[in-house]
């Protein structure tokens, strides 16, 4: 904020104060009392945002292992089309070695070697926990980047792509720009369950502290053990750091094309630049006009009668094959009205069963599930709405996917 100026200082001799002029200090005071809850938005905005810069490298990992997850996803519905094989989530050996080859090399530059004494010489030693400065993202990182090597056992990227997975399901749903409590719940109720396993998968961080020289304070935090910690804990504390602390101020996303992580502006924003929006519609585009799909009207009170099989395409998450149809409340699909009642009656009741119909839908990037408002209600917000095809080519299909 600008500091208080004397408006004389600019204008003639004879010039009044102006009447409206107040101090900075004023100002503030009247900012302070009137609109306290506009200046915790800004600090905790600006907190989230230089927390997320401190310590991008986990987002990144997190990233590096979507986009290759992602390759591989796309690859399993190509699979799948071509009937070559069944459709899985299970990564062969060489898929998981090239994940965890990307993770070290980001490892190799972003943080000193795990071992070097450059690194553990300011780290908890013994039973002291007096460090020298303040421990950095990319050195309590190198904590816990021990088990990161490429000659032995892989778990530790399984595990990496497990986090990955939970992660990009947890925000898919809550990207949803029409959230419902009861599906939202029910949407992270997974994710939610992995990060508290990774979490507790190695003890708590350390409790720290470290004079702050220029300062002259005393200041405290929390690192992990360099004996103790793994990759997985240390991106678990990262991201219920991110969700306890930022959340409501730092919103992130997850593309729908390429799988990376970002910082999004508007919670239904899909993906992560320019380049991958235009691709999805391009191929999309291709698709459409190669014959490999044919369009199927679905009317809203009709969408209990969608099969499994057909495929759709949503604008938020692109083009994807229905693999089941259940209800939200699913003891409703055996209410025994079908053949019975008149006419008004029967079409009112499908129409009330279609309004709990649920989709599971595998997208490239994963399955979502999507409710009736997903389907059919975009029109009202004037956003583009769900369309239904049929494969009429697989092999055009899975080429152009
Ligand atoms: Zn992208």
């Amino acid at each position: 904020m600008d500091d208080y100026h004397d408006p004389r200082e600019y204008a003639p001799d004879d010039y009044d104060v102006h009447e409206d002029c107040v101090s900075t200090e004023d100002a503030v005071r009247y900012v302070f009392d009137n609109h306290w809850d506009l200046v915790e938005e800004a600090a905790g905005d600006a907190k989230g945002h230089e927390w997320l810069l401190k310590t991008k490298s986990s987002l990144e990992i997190l990233s590096i292992v979507s986009q290759r997850d992602r390759v591989h996803m796309r690859g399993a519905i190509k699979k799948w089309l071509r009937k070559k094989q069944t459709d899985t989530e299970e990564l062969t050996d060489a898929q998981l070695f090239s994940i965890a080859a990307d993770v070290s090399a980001f490892l190799e530059q972003q943080i000193p070697s795990p071992l070097s004494p450059a690194v553990h010489s300011y780290g908890p030693e013994g039973s002291s926990m007096a460090l020298q400065k303040e421990p950095t993202a990319g050195g309590c990182m190198g904590f816990s980047a021990r088990g990161c090597t490429l000659d032995g056992d892989l778990s530790w990227a399984k595990d990496l792509l497990v986090l990955s997975r939970a992660f990009r399901d947890f925000l898919s749903a809550t990207s949803d720009p029409d959230l419902q409590e009861s599906f939202l719940r029910l949407q992270i109720r997974e994710p939610i369950r992995i990060f508290n396993s990774y979490l507790l998968k190695t003890p708590a961080h350390h409790l720290v502290y470290w004079w702050q020289q220029d300062e002259k304070q005393l200041r405290f935090g929390r690192c992990p053990d360099p004996k103790l910690s793994d990759m997985s804990s240390y991106i678990a504390n990262w991201i219920a750091d991110y969700l306890s602390n930022h959340y409501s101020y730092v919103g992130l996303g997850v593309c729908a094309e390429c799988g990376k992580f970002f910082v999004r502006e508007r919670r239904d924003k899909t993906f992560c630049s320019k380049t991958c929006q235009n691709r999805v519609a391009y191929n999309r585009r291709k698709i459409l006009e190669s014959g490999a799909l044919a369009s199927v009207v679905v009317a809203p009170d009709d969408a209990c009668d969608i099969q499994s099989g057909l495929w759709m395409h949503h604008p938020r998450f692109g083009i994807g094959r229905i693999e089941a149809v259940g209800s939200i409340n699913s003891s409703i699909f055996a209410a025994p009205h079908h053949g019975s009642g008149t006419d008004v009656e029967r079409v009112r009741y499908k129409s009330m069963l279609s309004r709990r119909v649920m989709l599971q839908v595998r997208f490239l990037h994963g399955v979502r599930a999507l409710k009736y408002s997903d389907l059919f209600e975009g029109e009202k917000k004037e956003e583009q709405v769900p369309t239904f095809y049929e494969v009429k080519s697989e092999e055009t299909l899975a080429e152009l996917l």
